[in-house]
This record gives structure tokens, sequence and C-alpha cells, in this order.
């Protein structure tokens, strides 16, 4: 793919051809699959910037940990070891490899719930974190078939919020599919492309690309893909995983007042709407913005 090019030719996720620009090239470009309805966002002429430089920078990694919202984090953790143990029913201990395992608290909590646990980290800071929070120590490196053949097969992979950052998600996957042995579960939750995008869209053309700050917070040179279902299985099955449960859900990482901040709200509104909205979000009334993903190794 050469970097220049306005449009790709054909979808990362379900292959179709014939993508269509959302936003024009500033150089930075989104583009979306009219097929299977996948967003993807290009870094064009200004070059990419690389996912392990960014998390490497100390300073953003902090601020990420003193904005997310452990207790959403927390009950998620909690469901997806509950559903892995559903899958896994014939495994008494099953052994669980966290790619991107960051501070390590599901981790820690895979451990408590009786899975035997390693996982990885690009990040240092994240590594002596997860070593200092929970005593477990992270592979630092991102080379998935390098750790696949040097260790034994697992009986699950999980991967949270790490597709929409990586540089290659087809690398991502074959390496997730490495490590796991036939029969074994990936689980994996990351952004989807929902109503909050669609609304993104229609601010920034009904006002001319002035107010393009909710599209620019949505998909970004962070969060560089939103799957749709129907892309995440076709892109799946290319990599010989058969899709078990791909699920439209409501998840939050961060407090919602951190969220408002960010679109510019002042402080003295971004507070109490931002309690009001994790409120909801508790419910399950906010929109449903992640993929909860799980397939089997085939
Ligand atoms: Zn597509």
């Amino acid at each position: 793919m050469g970097m220049n090019v306005i449009a790709t030719d054909c979808c990362p996720a379900c292959g179709s051809v014939g993508m269509s620009v959302l936003s024009s090239p500033r150089p930075q470009f989104v583009e979306r699959c009219p097929s299977c309805g996948s967003a993807f966002y290009h870094s064009g002429a200004a070059g990419a910037v690389s996912h392990n430089d960014a998390y490497n920078v100390d300073a953003n990694y902090q601020r990420y940990l003193e904005t997310s919202n452990e207790s959403s984090m927390r009950r998620r953790y909690e469901e997806t070891l509950r559903r892995l143990r559903s899958r896994l029913r014939d495994v008494e201990q099953p052994h669980l490899f966290d790619i991107g395992a960051g501070g390590g608290d599901f981790l820690a909590l895979a451990r408590s719930r009786g899975f035997r646990i390693a996982g990885n980290e690009v990040s240092r800071p994240a590594i002596d974190e997860c070593r200092t929070r929970h005593g477990i120590d992270l592979v630092l490196s991102d080379d998935l078939l390098a750790l696949a053949s040097e260790a034994p097969k697992y009986d699950a992979a999980t991967m949270w919020c790490v597709i929409a950052h990586v540089d290659d998600p087809d690398e991502l996957l074959s390496g997730a599919r490495a490590l796991l042995r036939p029969g074994g579960i990936l689980f994996l939750s990351t952004p989807r492309y929902c109503i909050i995008d669609r609304v993104a869209l229609l601010l920034r053309r009904a006002t001319g690309d002035r107010y393009r700050r909710l599209f620019d917070r949505r998909i970004n040179h962070f969060h560089r893909r939103q799957y749709t279902r129907r892309g995440m299985e076709e892109l799946l099955r290319r990599h010989d995983f058969a899709p078990e449960s791909v699920r439209p859900t409501v998840g939050y990482g961060l407090h919602m007042a951190e969220y408002l901040r960010s679109l510019g709200l002042p402080e003295v509104v971004a507070r109490p709407i931002g309690a009001t909205l994790d409120l909801a979000v508790r419910a399950g009334f906010l929109p449903r913005n992640i993929l909860s993903v799980y397939a089997r190794a085939v």
C-alpha cells in the first residue's frame, strides 16, 4: 500500500473492493467500507506515528491509568473470564495469554480465578507497573510469532483494545492464532462503528467541517480502526478463526467526564453530566460503542 494513495483498493476487514473517503486528506484521512461498514484512519503523506513509540511515553501512560474507569473495566473483566471458562469447560486450569497486558489488572484477576497466565507488552512503564502491582512479569515484545514458537500453545488469548491501535492488525491476528492450540479461544474487545460515529459525521458535514472534534476523538492515530460485526467476522475467518460471538456492547474505558473534557466541555458541566452518564453506562443505556468478540482457533 502506497502512503500517498487516497483510497486503498480493498477493505482491510472484509476484503470488498471500493472504499469511500469520509474525510479528505489533511493529509490524514478516514475511509469507510460501503460493504461491511468498518472505518479506517490513514496517516497519508504525514507518515505513521509508531504505536510502540507513542506507548513508551511514561506521561501518556500515567494519564491513562488515572482516568480509566476501573470499576467498569473490572465488571467487563469478570464477565469475560466467566465466558472464557464456559467455552473451555474441558480444561481444568486454562492457560491464558493476554496480548498488550498493560498494568496487568486483567491477568491478576484471571490468576485469582484459576487461570494460568502470561502476557506481553510494548510499554516499558506498563511492564514495571505490572510487576510492582501484581508481581507478574510480562514479556517486552510484540513479536507474537516468535513468542508462540518458544512457548506452549495456549487455551485462550485475549486483547483488550489492542487491534485498533497496532500498526498491522493482520500480523496481530496471525500471532494470536499461532499462540493458540486448535480449539483455543480468542477474546478481543475493540471500538465499533456506531451511532456516535454517524452523529460525528453529520456534525462535521452540517458545520462545513468546522466542528470535527467528536469525529477526530473517535478515530485517530491511536484508535485507527472501527469494525462492524460483519467486518470483524470476515477478518477473523481470513485468519483461521471461527467467529462464535461478535456482540455490540456498551463499554467505556474512561470516566464520562474525561470524554466530555476532551470534546471541549468546561469542567463545571463535564463533571455532573459525566457522573450521570457513568450511571447510564452502568445500566447499559449508552450506544453500543465496542465489539466483544469470541472466536475459536480452527
Ligand atoms: Zn469491509
